[in-house]
């Protein structure tokens, strides 16, 4: 029904990395006995997720895709992750994703490449399922799971339901908690769901947010009733469309679709007005040197000694010990950005480039902010192509981050902003499309997204 290849086995997505079948089972088990004890049901009452393998669950491994993590079993559940099971939800496994969330065609897992269920019309090459969390839009575009979790620091989630013809929203930054979450650019990491729907991600969404604690950074506001509040009449809405988003290397289809979303956002009532951000173009660079900085710095953690591998080559000392170990444990697209932040952190280098990139990323945020005088939700591409081949961009990582132009922006703002199926390119592959909104509002987003759907 959503995708046009025939997947013969679900072995051939390798989207899951492991299955937690009883997991999933419990959960409906739970369901019966709440039923026949007349206790109310959760939000997520049986429902079977599967969990970006980013996230850490109490006794199952949890990798994030890495050979380093390999065999790091948790003691701890994740606050997101217990929020869905305390809601009801069961585990069917843990998905496959880049390399601790870096990269956007899922090729840098150490447990392979996902492969999307999608082909090219007259093709049988392998795509992209997007990244980072492949694993998770691959699994819910072939229907092996309703629907998943992701993470989204630069477009995790936006990009990879855009590129297999689901949904997905990162909330505002500090909705969701990122206690339990493996750490990659803490500044803007945000876990959200990915599903069929509008109305699915907005229930799950319910589930997964809300203060916590143990995250600095969690806001302290109650979770609004996104799910009951749909609503797709857009009367008295103003949309906005950023001009500097007219790029050049954007598919033609792509163009297309924004125009018709255009179109579908006005039949619904929205008045669309044209905006501008005029700092957009400096965002992709600023975001590669700020993820990486603050990866450098997280990452500092896997040592050999607290998780997972542990690399001792005969006689070593402990400066040897970490050496092996991190030589060993981490990919070619983990060691690139380690590399990188730490360079750019450096003295001096800190100034020219984190200092910089810190004030880009103020001139970004504040774009948005000038633009919400004149528009309360932002229409715009999710990405600038469909779905590429796999291997296709793996040699050149700039053509990679480039794909990340139109999802970063709103990822240094820290702003809600949801991805939507709009339609088929000429070769029958899915095209998405970004709404971006107000800090919370994320009820703006979909019930725009309701409008596209
Ligand atoms: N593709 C981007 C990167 O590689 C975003 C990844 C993400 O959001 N986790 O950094």
């Amino acid at each position: 029904e959503a995708c046009n290849a025939a997947v013969a086995d679900a072995a051939t997505l390798n989207a899951f990395i492991v299955t937690t079948p009883d997991h999933a089972l419990a959960a409906a088990d739970q369901v019966d006995a709440d039923r026949a004890a007349g206790r109310p049901l959760g939000l997520m009452a049986g429902v079977p997720i599967g969990m970006k393998d980013l996230f850490a669950t109490r006794g199952v491994q949890t990798t994030a895709a890495s050979h380093i993590l390999e065999g790091f079993t948790p003691q701890y559940e994740s606050t997101v992750s217990q929020r869905l099971w305390d809601a009801g939800a069961g585990m069917l496994g843990k998905l496959n994703l880049d390399q601790f969330a870096m990269g956007s065609s899922n090729e840098t897992s150490h447990f392979g490449d996902v492969v999307s269920p999608w082909r090219r019309s007259g093709s049988t090459a392998g795509l992209t399922p997007g990244g980072s969390s492949g694993g998770s839009s691959a699994a819910v575009a072939a229907r092996l799971a309703p629907a998943a979790t992701g993470t989204d620091t630069g477009g995790s989630i936006r990009q990879p339901a855009a590129l297999t013809g689901i949904c997905g929203i990162k909330p505002t930054y500090g909705r969701c908690s990122r206690w339990g979450i493996v750490a990659f650019a803490s500044s803007l990491d945000q876990a959200g769901p990915m599903a069929r729907n509008v109305t699915d991600c907005a229930l799950m969404l319910q589930a997964m947010g809300g203060f916590d604690p143990k995250d600095s950074t969690s806001l302290d506001l109650p979770v609004p009733d996104w799910s009951g509040a749909l609503d797709a009449n857009l009367a008295g809405k103003r949309v906005g469309i950023p001009r500097e988003y007219r790029m050049d290397g954007t598919d033609a289809a792509i163009l297309k679709a924004w125009d018709d979303g255009i179109g579908w956002l006005k039949d619904a009532g929205a008045e669309v007005v044209d905006i501008s951000l005029p700092h957009t173009e400096y965002a992709l660079p600023a975001y590669y040197i700020i993820a990486p900085a603050e990866a450098s710095s997280n990452l500092a953690r896997y040592d050999g000694v607290r998780y997972g591998l542990r690399d001792l080559p005969q006689g070593a000392n402990l400066q040897d010990m970490y050496a092996a170990t991190r030589a060993a444990g981490f990919g070619d697209e983990v060691k690139r950005r380690i590399l990188i932040g730490t360079y750019v952190l450096s003295a001096g280098y800190y100034d020219a480039y984190y200092t910089q990139a810190m004030k880009v990323r103020a001139l970004v945020a504040r774009d948005f902010a000038e633009a919400w005088d004149k528009c309360d939700v932002i229409l715009a591409p999710t990405a600038p192509t469909a779905a590429f081949a796999l291997g296709e961009k793996l040699s050149d990582p700039l053509a990679m981050y480039l794909g990340d132009v139109f999802s970063v922006p709103a990822s240094l703002a820290g702003l809600p902003a949801m991805s939507v199926p709009a339609g088929l390119d000429g070769a029958g592959l899915p095209l998405g499309l970004q709404l971006i909104g107000r800090p919370l509002d994320e009820q703006g987003v979909l019930n725009a997204a309701l409008a596209i759907e």
